[in-house]
């Protein structure tokens, strides 16, 4: 069983969901020295912001394979050094999205109708009830600076407010705002046309002061402005000016340059409303946060795909439901070219058919090199370094996209090129299920997973009892049966899904039967 070591407190939800999947130590007593003494006993090592997993500490882990962080940032993992030895990082990004949305929500009402003013007023013991004029927001226009992950989460939130919502985002996809119901703009426009606008980009150098005293003047007078994401993307200087102004009709802020904000001239504006960087500060973004690193954990573990890898293809979540399953029949269909393709392959051909031809196909590339590569060499193969391995054995895979996949809705195809011609493996996925379609060109169905038997034979009246008969007098119980093959009398390929693996033993006993060319064993 695989060994996880947490080092630092994560929801008992997590810590549960890690349970059930592997043998759990929680220590959050570690010094350095007893880190690098325990590691090599463990898999996967699972921590938060306070371990510092550095290149000596991922070097210690001779077994590791995942490192976890519970949270987004990984400043404290050196990622470079995980992904030279094939660990792939995994976080919890998405965890906090909707607790952040929701706070910006909250602040956009507050701004609104000045509620954190009016509280302050009825506890003075006042009653201002004409001072405490506020706006509404429906039909206001809400301009989002960054359309990531909780940009959009606020959008979809804004649109049932009725607002009208824009963004602007260097990197954004036309057609998924057109989804959310929001329109893309240029920064110029969206400073222009927003009642109010709410921040949700990261901390770079290009967003430095992204709102410095020049943007600021570019916004509606009298337009509000909302900052959830992180101090210093916002000029705190050039704010107070312009709140002082009147430019700036109005601040809501959970981030500052320094926190906690001693001295900073913002707090008490009559017009500023403050949190305590509280966007995160959820239960359940908390409890999403374990479960999330924990399902990452357990399926890097499991030699799958994680949803959140640091250090492998990201996978944008509306395309995550279409490619799951497609990653696990990619390992499957890659694993099954190499065993049943002995000779040498000059080059493999990846089609992607149907609805995988929409979306973006890095990962399933990924994981068919990793299924490819797995049955050959004897370094643990994951999504993080197939592509350096597949680098250093020369092997070459050309792709080609095509929304035409006869009666499947989607239809993954490997063709590997021998000295002998082109040899096709296809799959598709039936019910969240992963099917071969065609195994080494000749059209079969079968799942492809635990203990697989294939013939290569002569088709001939009688072929599938006598290698029942032999499987079943030796106690090898047989939970499926699919035959292909080219035409009747001819070359056929038998494929037994097994309880078990076949002894050797019986295998030699069906190998010995006439019109057998070959006979062995796989297990997936
Ligand atoms: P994300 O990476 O999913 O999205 C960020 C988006 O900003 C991306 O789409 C990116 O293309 C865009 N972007 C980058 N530079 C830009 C620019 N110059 N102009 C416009 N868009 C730009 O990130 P996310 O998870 O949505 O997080 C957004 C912010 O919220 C981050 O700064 C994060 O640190 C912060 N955050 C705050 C809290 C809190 O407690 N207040 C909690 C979690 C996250």
């Amino acid at each position: 069983m695989n060994r996880i070591l947490v080092t630092e407190k994560i929801a008992p939800e997590g810590l549960a969901a890690l349970k059930a999947g592997a043998e759990v130590d929680v220590r959050l007593d570690l010094d350095k020295a007893a880190l690098l003494d325990m590691l090599p006993q463990y898999d996967a090592l699972v921590v938060r912001s306070a371990t510092r997993v550095t290149a000596e500490v991922i070097a210690a882990g001779e077994r590791l394979r995942v490192v976890g962080r519970a949270g987004t940032g990984v400043d404290n993992i050196d990622v470079e050094a995980a992904t030279r030895r094939g660990i792939i990082v995994v976080n919890a990004p998405a965890s906090n999205n909707v607790a952040v949305a929701e706070l910006a929500i909250g602040l956009l009402l507050d701004l609104a109708r000045q509620i954190p003013q009016a509280h302050d007023s009825v506890q003075a013991g006042k009653w201002e009830r004409t001072k405490f004029m506020g706006w509404e927001v429906r039909g206001k226009t809400l301009g989002l600076v960054g359309f990531g992950r909780i940009g959009s989460e606020v959008a979809r939130r804004a649109r049932g407010l009725e607002m009208h919502v824009l963004t602007y985002d260097p990197v954004v996809s036309f057609e998924r705002a057109a989804q959310y119901g929001v329109e893309v703009v240029g920064m110029d426009e969206l400073l222009a046309r927003s009642d109010v606008i709410s921040i949700h980009v990261p901390l770079v150098e290009s967003t430095r002061n992204l709102f410095d005293a020049t943007r600021l003047s570019r916004m509606k007078r009298g337009a509000h402005i909302i900052n959830a994401s992180r101090g210093g993307i916002v000029d705190e200087d050039a704010l107070l000016e312009a709140l002082n102004s009147g430019q700036i009709g109005g601040a809501a802020l959970d981030v500052y340059n320094v926190e906690p904000p001693t001295g900073n001239r913002l707090i008490g504006h009559p017009r500023v409303i403050t949190t305590p960087h509280i966007g995160a500060s959820t239960e359940e973004a908390q409890t999403l946060t374990g479960t999330d690193v924990a399902e990452g954990v357990l399926a890097a573990l499991r030699g799958g795909t994680p949803r959140y890898a640091v250090n492998a293809p990201f996978v944008a979540p509306e395309e995550w439901s279409v490619i799951e399953p497609y990653l696990r029949l990619g390992r499957q269909i890659g694993a099954l070219c190499t065993h049943l393709v002995r000779e040498p392959v000059r080059c493999y051909k990846l089609e992607y058919r149907g609805e995988l031809a929409a979306v973006d196909t890095h990962a399933v590339r990924l994981a068919v090199l990793q299924g490819l590569l797995g049955p050959t060499v004897d370094q643990r193969v994951t999504p993080v370094n197939a592509p350096l391995i597949a680098q250093e054995r020369g092997i070459h895979v050309t792709e080609l996209a095509d929304p035409e996949a006869e009666s499947y809705a989607g239809l993954l195809v490997l063709r590997a090129e021998t000295a002998d011609g082109e040899r096709t493996f296809s799959g598709c996925i039936i019910r969240d299920e992963s099917h071969i379609v065609q195994a080494d060109n000749y059209w079969v169905d079968f799942v492809p997973q635990g203990s697989l038997f294939f013939t290569y034979h002569r088709d001939r009246p009688g072929m599938i009892g006598r290698v029942g008969t032999i499987l079943g007098s030796n106690d090898v119980n047989i939970s499926g049966m699919f035959v292909g093959r080219q035409a009747p009398r001819e070359q056929a390929m038998m494929v037994l899904t097994l309880d078990e693996p076949a002894p050797e033993a019986v295998l030699d006993l069906i190998r010995a039967e006439p019109d057998i060319q070959k006979a062995f064993c796989v297990t997936l």
